[in-house]
């Protein structure tokens, strides 16, 4: 099981120079100031508290390993005891992908981080100049090297949408970070923020965003490869904050609040229009599916019954879950039978 996550968030803290889509403040609501070291502990112990153990320490949203090197330490002494004691179980950091030397790698790996998740959004260098990265994708391979080397495993952030890239480029940025091998990957579709230079590209008519729709599509052809390789995808699409959800905040792009089901829902949807492809139009059918995936199965606002129906002319009576299905199954109860598939 997971352990809770303790979250810190140091908005733009170490980063060289800000991308041209990125707002941290208003991804993460806050004003991303390097906690004190009481402040830390406080955090930490009010979590404790509640929280199973050990648990998880995290710092996102800035460029942990360019902070100074006493700043990274002074931040991960306080987790020193209580790793000792088993408070702490593991750290996390996030970093830019040519943020990582070999000493820098010691530091983390001696203090006790055992996640480094790499902000690597594309591994196609045009598209990186293009969002002003100011890293190619040869320092992600490097990255992994020496971060394999330290003993600590690599997350992988991408970012589908950037200017320049494109489905085809986004699924092969997404090969090659598989064939990196990462423990886990977030993929966020690319959002149009105010106060952005992505902004200005929007409203001079230079950049197109990624509709919701073809957002979908391709997030749901990126999971389903990682699904297929046994990586997770531990997030899909920017956490719904208030911040984010403020009007004026988000200026164009696929947002939605609940990003990811709606992903899942278009896997789920696309295996249930192949099952009964070969069903005449007209058919009532009950579907059972793995437990846990009823809603996904059955879709936001029960969109894809009704797209079923629309579509194909088929009528879903029930979908019911079912222990004896596999975690990526299906099965379609028709009046002339049964069918069964998978996801993959
Ligand atoms: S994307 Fe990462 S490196 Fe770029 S400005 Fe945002 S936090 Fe900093």
């Amino acid at each position: 099981m997971r352990s809770p996550i303790v979250p810190f968030f140091i908005a733009h803290q170490g980063c060289p120079q800000r991308c041209i889509f990125c707002d941290q403040r208003a991804i993460a609501g806050s004003g991303g100031e390097l906690p004190a070291s009481g402040e830390l502990l406080a955090r930490i112990e009010r979590y404790a508290r509640s929280a199973a153990l050990p648990l998880e320490i995290a710092f996102f949203g800035g460029t942990f390993t360019s902070l100074p090197r006493e700043e990274q330490e002074r931040l991960l002494a306080p987790l020193q005891p209580l790793r000792a004691a088993g408070t702490v179980g593991a750290i996390r950091v996030s970093t830019r992908p040519d943020a990582l030397d070999p000493e820098t790698v010691a530091l983390l790996g001696g203090m006790g981080v055992t996640v480094v998740e790499l902000g690597i959004q594309s591994m196609d260098d045009r598209v990186l100049a293009a969002a002003g990265r100011g890293h190619t994708a040869a320092d992600v391979a490097r990255a992994f090297t020496l971060l394999r080397a330290g003993g600590i495993a690599v997350g992988a952030q991408l970012m589908p949408g950037l200017p320049g890239d494109s489905a085809d480029l986004a699924l092969d940025s997404l090969q090659r970070v598989l064939a990196l091998a990462p423990a886990m990957l977030r993929i966020y579709p690319t959002l149009v923020l105010a106060g952005t230079r992505l902004a200005e590209r929007y409203r001079e008519g230079s950049y197109i965003p990624l509709s919701l729709d073809e957002a979908v599509a391709l997030c749901a052809a990126m999971l389903l490869e990682c699904r297929k390789r046994g990586v997770p995808v531990i997030r899909l699409g920017l956490q719904a904050t208030a911040e984010l959800a403020t009007p004026g905040r988000v200026l164009a792009g696929p947002w939605h609040p609940a990003f990811r089901q709606v992903v899942e829902g278009e896997l789920w949807y696309a295996l249930l229009e192949r099952l009964t492809g070969g069903l005449v139009s007209g058919t009532a059918v009950a579907v059972n599916c793995p437990p846990g995936r009823v809603s996904d199965v059955v879709g936001q606002k029960r969109g894809n019954l009704d797209r079923l129906r629309v579509r194909r002319g088929i009528a879903v009576t029930r979908v019911t879950a079912n222990n004896s299905l596999p975690p990526h199954g299906l099965a379609v109860v028709h009046p002339g039978g049964h069918l069964a598939g998978a996801l993959f």
